[in-house]
């Protein structure tokens, strides 16, 4: 395998296979298996999941609803994915903890990095919950920050697209994709990665990003043996 641990970037929406709204068990069970497949090759995973699908505080700010407690909801959002994640592997054998970036100790452990350390060299999937814990960020933010305290050798961010295009592939028939790009172009071409807040922290940490398509299955397999099947964002 060519990377050791990863940090793996799901979206809340990815969630939710086919539906409108909430989280599809189906689509779960499949990333369960994918996930399996690469901790059976001893590579290390932590994941960060999103909440788009239940609860995004922006939305909520533009009905009327104070920001700082729409993010709490978000937040809180991502703990749910992440207990729907942590059951998924777990009925696919795969030994799992979820951490937490606001304590609620009945039910998962908090953030402490030593332990996710840990956790990740006994083989046991570790899911951060919670995003960063702070308002006004976002779960790309949170993933960049994890990516980087646990000091994994790359960010996956598992998409429905197969990577970085030149355009909107889904609105421009004449887009094109890049397979390797660096931070700069990116930034120079006005691409969209992730936020400018994670997509900068990424950069300034030397953290390279891979974008690709994590609802074909294998897919995450191929990219962690180092198939250059997405977009790779490097120096
Ligand atoms: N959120 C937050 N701080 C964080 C991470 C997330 O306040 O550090 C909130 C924010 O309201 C966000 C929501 O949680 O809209 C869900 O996260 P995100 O939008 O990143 O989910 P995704 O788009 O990946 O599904």
């Amino acid at each position: 395998m060519k990377y050791n641990r990863i940090l793996l970037k799901l979206s809340g929406e990815a969630l939710m296979g086919n539906r409108q709204y909430g989280i599809d068990p189906d689509r779960l069970a499949e990333y369960a298996q994918d996930i399996k497949q690469i901790i059976n090759q001893g590579v290390q995973v932590a994941i960060v999941i999103g909440g788009g699908n239940i609860f995004r505080g922006v939305a909520g700010a533009s009905n009327g609803m104070d920001r700082v407690q729409g993010d709490h909801m978000g937040m809180l959002a991502t703990v749910i994915n992440g207990l729907a994640l942590q059951s998924a592997l777990e009925d696919a054998d795969v030994p799992t903890r979820l951490q937490t970036a606001i304590k609620i100790n009945e039910v998962a452990e908090p953030f402490i990095r030593r332990k996710a350390m840990r956790h990740l060299d006994k083989g046991r999937v570790v899911i951060f919950g919670g995003g960063t814990g702070n308002p006004y960020f976002t779960t790309d933010s949170a993933a960049v920050l994890r990516a980087i305290e646990i000091e994994a050798d790359v960010i996956l961010k598992g998409t429905r697209v197969d990577g970085i295009y030149t355009a909107d592939p889904e609105k421009d028939a004449a887009a094109t994709k890049f397979d390797n790009i660096t931070f700069d172009d990116v930034l120079r071409k006005g691409l969209k990665v992730m936020d400018t807040t994670a997509f900068t922290l990424s950069q300034e940490n030397k953290l390279p990003i891979i974008v690709f398509d994590m609802n074909k299955k294998g897919n995450l397999l191929k990219v962690v043996s180092g198939e250059n099947i997405g977009t790779t964002v490097n120096l």
